[in-house]
């Protein structure tokens, strides 16, 4: 075979190798795999030679292909379709055939990730150059249609998708190598023309089937062809040399760059370290060993989702950067608002998400966030009186309620495109976040990233109804609701924004990967975790390992699978170690790797293989390690700290254990003294949290599944269906819960009814829903019913006044017996166990055995848990087993009656002398959000300053 292929370790010996072989020859075609690679080659061939006009040209694949197509009279080149145009494809077909088989289809198909796992298959499928009848035939012998079956429902998208893109006259840039192969079987012109020039192929490891198809007609047209290609130094790699049999392979030469690696505590403690680090080696100090090389031939990688927390850590520590690539549209300012303000729309517009959504710094910075949210405004209506005495508030709820109405009701793509632009348009997002760049300086980088997002948004509006055309009745289908959502979804997250201006002398932060001709003095790499290296590798339930390798097997048509085909899981794997040690080959001279040793939730976290594999390959040679996972937050006196980005840790013995600090005193006394009940089980676990719930300092809403909300529905449905059942007791109480509980989970909690995502919680809210009213219903069978001549939903207990406070409560049932003693009960979702030290009923208790003029006799209070089937409480020895309580209990009801009791004056004195300190030994300690408001994790324990004093 006429063709050489040029391997290379290190991209310094790229580099070389080509300036050696191409600075005189300026006639050579280079071809590379991305946009920045171009420019790294431009960069290095302009070194030495000469760059004038139309001496070197270089080509991404889908340049090359325009090319071909257009130095042919008549040859139109086929229309490249994004990825939201790919999934406006894909998703208008797979409603098709949901219209069609319905039922029969498995219920991942209508979940809206099912388009994104689709897609990647199909595209997978494209590369490989796999024919729809072979996949038919291989995978479906008989030629039966099956609905039911995974498998078969990707061949028949995959057929149908083909089909639709070339009846159009379009192209899905997976199938760029297959245009281009067939172009230049075809010859031609510019073939013509490329015979006398040779063409040099620079980065690229191996092929897939497209690609490799498309090389072999370059050779076989007689083209001078050179390959530059990386290799990976491990045994058996299936990369260029081995698909090209018969290729002269020459090595370059290389020299292994050295490791240091550095181990931090969790996510944020490995970047606050690694950045600690490089400022303490510019000076000439810290563990790094060797020379600074300056900012700019420094290069740092980090996982895309970390390269926020990547760009504070490095802010904070004063360390001049570039970010190589725009975030995506998803990460900004004008997405952040769309998720919420659909989520709102959603939910039916709930008070405290609604009022933190016009309070945005970017929509009305001014409002009062904590006034909206008590007003308990619900619903558009609701929400339209509350604010329409403030003009910018009303403005702002018209616009995001504008846009939801767009979204709910429909529209075509290029509607939904615009009612994104008239929201992002409407109020000046921008200037309102300009105002306040001055107080809060990050805010200068949304504002960037804002206006940049609504210029991509314009440049899509102006190309879709070009899109419309091509695409014909899919781009012009409504989708609606989270159909609509996905579709601006796969927008924002394959849009870039501009990533700013490029400063001289800085160090340069890759989210991802960076091109594969970059290289650099100092390539650091982070999280190198077996949890990202490999990462979690998940077959496809779209097309099975197995069914992968009988294709494999397989002779199709006369086509051939070949070993880069359709993956299966361990050559996946191969390829991620292959792309970690290129990764490590961005470093001419040292490699920085960096990995947390625990993640998030302090669970320990392993080194990826990887390393000691490269180590032991010589493919990199270690250098040592610095191991600073022991928590050391803050730098000892024995170390140097970095003013003002770091404080010194105290010395030892400077004070004393816990609880030897003051805490601040209550500055701000409970506006409200009128305390709920429900309330009463946080200020037993913990004061201080009891406090910042009462203040509405709730932990962040993260979307997905509302807790909240559910329980809410759950209540409303118990009590709507306890209300029917004492109208007519003859009705079995199953039965009338089963007839209840979708309209009311629609009207209090719809976002579970319409959102396919959350179809599982409402599977499994039913059947708790069904499971606890059977519990209720055996109660009732089982005497209660007989003994009880009154019962009351939602019942508003008599307040309590004591010095400070009131106490309040409403119970959600009451239940009076015949000798005159009552039973309070209350629901709960989960497992009743949970609240055996619960004294929120017996409180409850004490409210009504304190009942002015007539006390009522408590007899026994009950929690039912739906999930568990089960209750769980305190009563009278006669009525446990009325009350499927267990038949002995080592506590009486008297007991937790009194225990009650002094909670409820602990409460009131602290009200009193606004006392809320934190409970730091509680046990709710470990799932509390307000751990870092109470700042617990910074006390030192007396055994903490024992150890110190050892040292
Ligand atoms: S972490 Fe512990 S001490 Fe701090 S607020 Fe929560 S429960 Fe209280």
């Amino acid at each position: 075979m006429p063709i050489e292929i040029l391997s290379y370790r290190s991209l310094r010996s790229l580099d070389k190798g080509l300036l050696k072989m191409y600075s005189d020859k300026t006639d050579s075609i280079f071809v590379v795999p991305a946009s920045e690679d171009r420019e790294w080659l431009k960069d290095i061939l302009l070194a030495q030679g000469s760059f004038g006009s139309e001496a070197f040209r270089i080509y991404r694949w889908d340049e090359l292909y325009r090319e071909l197509c257009t130095s042919e009279e008549g040859k139109a080149p086929l229309i490249q379709i994004d990825p939201p145009d790919h999934w406006l494809a894909l998703n208008g077909l797979t409603s098709e055939l949901i219209s069609r088989w319905r039922d029969r289809l498995p219920p991942g198909v209508a979940q809206s990730g099912f388009i994104s796992s689709l897609g990647a298959m199909v595209r997978e499928l494209i590369r490989e150059e796999v024919p729809v009848e072979a996949l038919l035939e291989g995978l479906f012998p008989d030629c039966k249609e099956r609905p039911e079956d995974p498998s078969w429902i990707l061949t028949s998208l995959y057929g149908e998708y083909v089909d639709l893109l070339r009846d159009k006259g379009l192209m899905d840039s997976a199938a760029i190598s297959t245009e281009i192969g067939r172009l230049v079987a075809e010859g031609g012109k510019f073939m013509a023309n490329l015979k006398n020039r040779p063409l040099v192929l620079v980065g690229f490891y191996s092929f897939n089937h497209s690609q490799l198809g498309m090389v072999r007609a370059m050779v076989k047209s007689g083209l001078d062809l050179k390959v530059f290609s990386p290799v990976a130094g491990l045994s058996h790699e299936y990369g260029s040399i081995a698909q090209l049999e018969g290729a002269s392979v020459k090595e370059l030469k290389s020299v292994s760059p050295k490791m240091f690696s550095i181990l931090g505590g969790n996510g944020r403690h490995e970047l606050e370290t690694v950045a600690r680090e490089l400022v303490l080696w510019e000076k000439g100090l810290g563990a790094i060993p060797g020379d600074f090389p300056n900012w700019d031939r420094i290069a740092m990688a980090t996982q895309p989702r970390s390269v926020s927390l990547a760009v504070e850590v490095l802010e904070r520590y004063g360390i001049p950067f570039n970010l190589a690539k725009g975030r995506t549209v998803a990460d900004t300012v004008l997405w952040d608002t769309v998720r919420k303000a659909w989520d709102c729309h959603r939910d039916r517009w709930q008070p405290g998400p609604t009022a933190e959504l016009l309070c945005l710094p970017w929509m009305v910075p001014e409002g009062d966030e904590r006034a909206l949210a008590r007003a308990s405004a619900r619903g558009i209506k609701e929400w339209k009186r509350l604010v329409s005495g403030n003009e910018r508030l009303t403005s702002a709820l018209q616009s995001v309620a504008r846009f939801c109405k767009v979204l709910s009701s429909g529209g075509d793509c290029k509607t939904l495109l615009q009612a994104l632009k008239d929201l992002a348009c409407s109020m000046d997002w921008g200037k309102s976040l300009s105002a306040q760049v001055e107080d809060v300086p990050d805010l200068d980088r949304s504002v960037l990233d804002l206006g940049s997002a609504v210029r991509e948004l314009e440049r899509k509006l102006s190309k879709i109804e070009e899109l419309q055309t091509d695409l014909g009745e899919a781009a012009q289908k409504p989708l609606k609701g989270g159909d609509a959502m996905a579709f601006l979804s796969v927008w924002a997250e394959s849009s870039t924004v501009w990533p700013g201006p490029t400063r001289r002398g800085s160090m340069t932060l890759y989210p991802g990967s960076p091109p594969v001709m970059a290289h650099y003095d100092t390539w650091i790499m982070t999280e190198a975790t077996g949890k990202n290296w490999p990462g979690t590798l998940v077959e496809s339930p779209l097309l099975r390992e197995s069914q992968r390798e009988d294709l494999h097997s397989m002779d199709l048509r006369g086509f051939r699978l070949d070993r880069t085909h359709l993956p299966l899981l361990s050559e996946k794997r191969a390829q991620k170690e292959v792309l970690f040690r290129r990764l490590m080959a961005c470093g001419d001279r040292l490699v920085i790797l960096s990995r947390p040793s625990v993640d998030g939730s302090g669970r320990p976290l392993m080194e990826t293989s990887f390393i000691k594999n490269a180590l032991d390959d010589r493919w990199v040679t270690d250098l040592g390690s610095l191991d600073r996972s022991d928590g050391r937050v803050l730098p000892q006196w024995t170390e140097k700290a970095l003013s003002p980005s770091e404080v010194h840790q105290p010395l030892a013995g400077s004070y004393s254990f816990r609880p030897d600090r003051e805490f601040p005193k209550d500055s701000c006394p409970l506006p409200n003294k009128t305390i709920p009940l429900s309330s009463v089980d946080r200020f037993a676990t913990c004061p201080f949290m009891f406090r910042c719930h009462s203040e509405g300092l709730f932990p962040p809403d993260l979307g997905g599944f509302n807790a909240a909300l559910a329980g809410t529905a759950m209540h409303e449905i118990m009590n709507r269906s306890w209300k029917a059942y004492l109208q007519d007791e003859s009705v079995p109480f199953t039965a009338i819960v089963d007839g209840l509980w979708e309209p009311v989970l629609e009207e209090v909690y719809r976002s579970m009814v319409v959102d396919r995502d959350l179809s599982r919680r409402k599977e499994l809210f039913y059947s708790d829903l069904i499971s606890g009213a059977t519990l209720i219903q055996a109660m009732e069978q089982n005497g209660l019913r007989d003994r009880r001549i009154e019962s009351m939903s939602e019942m508003d207990l008599p307040p309590l006044a004591m010095d400070n406070v009131t106490f309040t409560g409403k119970a959600d049932r009451v239940d009076l017996l015949v000798d005159g003693r009552v039973i309070l009960w209350d629901y709960k979702s989960g497992n009743s166990a949970f609240y055996s030290r619960s004294l929120q009923l017996a409180a409850y208790g004490v409210l009504l055995a304190e009942r002015e003029p007539e006390p009522l006799e408590i007899g026994g209070y009950g929690f039912i848990g739906f999930r568990s089937s089960s209750v769980t409480g305190q009563a009278d020895d006669d009525l446990r087993s009325l009350m499927s309580l267990p038949a002995s209990s080592r506590s009486s009801l008297k007991d937790k009656l009194d225990l009650a009791r002094s909670l409820l004056a602990d409460l009131d004195r602290a009200v009193g002398e606004d006392d809320f300190s934190p409970n730091y030994e509680s046990p709710g300690c470990s799932r509390c959000g307000y751990v870092s408001l109470c700042r617990r994790g910074e006390l030192r324990r007396k055994d903490d300053d024992d150890d110190d004093s050892d040292r």
